[in-house]
């Protein structure tokens, strides 16, 4: 299985005020140039605003996240008026996620925008009846009820992706998300090719990813690798479930020059056989120097790349590792 890059945008849901629009409780906006300007050319959004779309207008009264002590469980919330507690919104904002897991079944990801009630994904304030704000402990309703529906999905919020790393991550993880509904659910084959039983496509995929998901948690990989190797213990549907949640489980993991380097040397021990004593010193000098922080990762895939024809071995070429990541498609440079 080669996966290669999808050929159209990859349609992502986004808070709709992080485009620009004047949705805001004050009527404005949160603009975010990183998602219009440079993920927009990657990413198909689909803009929503669910206390607009609950008939809450614009402007409107602030509201916020209420608990009823500091411990309570993350979905024991109510989503009340700051004003007036009496006005509860949390039912509408549950149900308008809800209606709308249809229009986002072909999401492959979702960017949040923070510190809201309604749309925040980690840390929002929450706040007692008497108005003491209590912890930040708080996800927005909407959110976690999109995050109940989409397990897996990956979501991120919009201030973080202004950080080049974890931009990459959100991007890595759209990626492979989007890569495995293309390549194990189908949605990539034509009529005319014959498609591979359901738990070889999840194999293969695993196979294809091996070499990026041990740049991000070797445990995890091997341990994935232990569930694969006894694929048939388990319900097709549940084996898929749980082989999906774990690549993005691991995916999420940041990926540390260490275990970068780990991969770049299986991805050499594939090619050493077809290098001569000059090319293996310059690899190996090159991994080095990526290892002590000297040379990017561009440089060492760019000569791994240049080898890789000399292989006739499928596995090798199959890795998602050696093809373009989200830097080297200028995906996080943002001036
Ligand atoms: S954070 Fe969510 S609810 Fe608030 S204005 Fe933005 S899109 Fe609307």
């Amino acid at each position: 299985m080669k996966i290669q890059q999808r050929q159209s945008k990859i349609p992502v849901g986004i808070s709709q005020c992080a485009m620009g629009d004047p949705v805001r409780f004050n009527g404005g906006h949160k603009h975010s140039r990183v998602c219009t300007d440079l993920l927009s050319r990657v990413f198909e959004y689909i803009p929503l605003c669910p206390e607009v779309a609950i008939g809450m207008g614009v402007p409107r009264k602030p509201i916020h996240l209420l608990v009823d002590k500091g411990d309570a469980p993350v979905d024991a919330i109510r989503v009340v008026g700051v004003e007036d507690p009496s006005v509860d919104v949390t039912e509408p904002l549950r149900a308008y996620a809800d209606s709308v897991v249809p229009e986002l079944a072909g999401i492959r990801g979702y960017i949040f925008m923070q510190n809201s009630p309604s749309c925040g994904l980690h840390g929002v304030r929450r706040y007692l009846d008497n108005g003491h704000s209590i912890d930040s402990k708080g996800v927005g309703a909407f959110a976690r009820r999109i995050q109940q529906h989409f397990p897996h999905l990956p979501l991120e919020e919009v201030g973080r992706l202004n950080n080049s790393e974890l931009r990459e991550n959100f991007l890595v993880r759209v990626f492979a998300y989007d890569a495995w509904f293309r390549y194990v659910e189908g949605e990539e084959w034509t009529e005319s090719e014959k498609l591979p039983s359901r738990i070889a496509r999840i194999i293969e995929f695993y196979t294809a990813y091996k070499y990026l998901l041990l740049a991000h948690n070797q445990d995890a990989t091997r341990a994935l690798g232990h569930v694969l190797a006894d694929a048939r213990a388990m319900p097709e549907d549940e084996l898929a479930f749980v082989v999906r949640g774990r690549i993005m489980e691991i995916l999420s993991h940041p990926a540390s020059r260490k275990d970068r380097t780990n991969a770049l040397m299986h991805s050499q021990g594939h090619l050493k056989a077809f290098l001569n004593k000059e090319e293996k010193a310059e690899l190996q000098q090159l991994i080095d120097e990526y290892r002590r922080g000297h040379k990017p990762l561009s440089a060492v895939l760019t000569l791994l790349r240049h080898y890789l024809p000399r292989s006739p071995h499928g596995f090798i070429h199959s890795q998602v590792l050696l093809s373009a990541e989200p830097a080297e498609l200028g995906l996080c440079d943002f001036q």
